[in-house]
């Protein structure tokens, strides 16, 4: 469906895409990871031409659409694009977002553009909105119109740019299965998304990009759990991690819960949020200050370590005959997976794993 071969792009000095070569073909999901600024989004938006290439082809259908007399608008017609930002328009109605297209540029007649929107809009679950105005929406319901408008153009292939990285943490997942939605019914699609379960679950592709190419391809099996070179390991294990130092008994109890509140809904996975807050609210008030609370993230094992420093003593609400109130030490078995404790040159250390769900 899509083939492209020795893509590159400059901006003046900069060489963003050196040499990307592949293939979509009908009905695939692809999602493409890397760190940022490795030229994801000039990726995409080369392959439906809002970026021109700097060299290289590529052929949608069989037809290059880089040579000159290519008719590029019904090109970018095959090509629909979500972006971070939904890019509703503000003054016309969730349906009228969704009718004004396929009116303008497919000559549909209003009945057939209003019909078709119903059917989307019950497709991302939204029906009851056809009348409000983009304002009047969450992030994660703009972004589900956003999904309905592009599909209104009966695209062929879905590029999805972050979808969910303007999104509250507790919107993202709404997004999330609209897409794997569309996955399930077949659609070709091209995902750019630091989802890396959502990636794992909905593609039957990934690219790893770095340095301007395609660094590393293959099923989520091989690039999740057996990435083959260096800098895809790298980025697959990546640890994000927060650390908190409780100096004295009266230290400011919500400004720590604030500031792992923000790490949290930053970088875990909504359902986490929770527990972790409950999790270290329970933990501290078992602890006698000086101390550290650490909370990381691992992102390839979608899973969280908590861990407590300490120079003096910790208590361990695994360890039978503690002093432990048992209401608070139940709570924190109930989060906790597996817990560790020890002692590492002189300090206390208890380790504790996350469940995951
Ligand atoms: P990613 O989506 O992987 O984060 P981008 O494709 O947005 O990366 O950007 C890749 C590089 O290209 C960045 O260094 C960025 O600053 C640069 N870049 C992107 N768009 C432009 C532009 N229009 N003009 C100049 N430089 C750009
Ligand atoms: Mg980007």
């Amino acid at each position: 469906m899509i083939r492209v071969t020795g893509l590159s792009k400059k901006f003046d000095q900069l060489t963003v895409l050196r040499d990307i070569t592949c293939e979509i073909n009908d009905g695939e999901v692809i999602s493409i990871i890397g760190p940022s600024g490795t030229g994801k989004s000039t990726f995409l938006r080369c392959l439906n031409l809002l970026e021109k290439p700097t060299g290289g082809h590529i052929f949608i259908d069989g037809e290059d659409i880089m040579v000159k007399g290519a008719n590029i608008p019904k090109l970018r017609q095959k090509m629909g694009m979500v972006f971070q930002s939904f890019n509703l328009y503000a003054h016309l109605t969730v349906l009228e977002n969704l009718t004004l297209g396929p009116m303008k540029l497919l000559g549909k007649t209003k009945g057939e553009s209003e019909a078709r929107g119903a059917d989307l809009l019950r497709l991302v679950g939204l029906s009851d909105k056809a009348q409000n105005f983009p304002d009047e929406l969450s992030g994660g319901q703009k972004q589900r119109v956003a999904i309905a408008r592009c599909l209104a153009m009966d695209p062929e292939i879905l590029l999805f740019d972050e979808p969910t990285s303007a999104l509250d943490p507790t919107m993202v997942s709404e997004v999330l299965a609209v897409i794997r939605r569309l996955a399930k019914e077949g659609m070709t699609m091209v995902i750019v998304t630091h989802e890396m379960e959502f990636s794992k679950n909905v593609s039957n592709r990934v690219f790893y990009m770095d340095e301007g190419v395609i660094f590393e391809e293959g099923t989520p099996g091989q690039i999740f759990d057996h990435p083959q070179k260096e800098k895809t390991k790298a980025f697959i294990n990546r640890i994000r991690g927060f650390e908190y130092t409780v100096e004295t008994e009266t230290y400011d109890f919500y400004a720590m819960n604030g500031a792992v509140k923000t790490f949290c809904e930053k970088y875990l996975p909504p359902k986490m949020v929770r527990n972790i807050l409950l999790l270290t609210e329970e933990l501290t008030m078992l602890q006698t200050p000086p101390y550290t609370l650490a909370v990381e993230y691992f992102e390839k094992k979608d899973g969280v370590t908590i861990t407590l420093k300490s120079d003096t003593a910790l208590v361990d609400p695994f360890k039978e005959g503690n002093e432990t109130d048992e209401i608070s030490a139940a709570i924190i078995r109930n989060y906790v997976e597996k817990a560790t404790s020890a002692r590492q040159n002189g300090r206390y250390v208890l380790v504790m794993e996350l469940r995951a769900k």
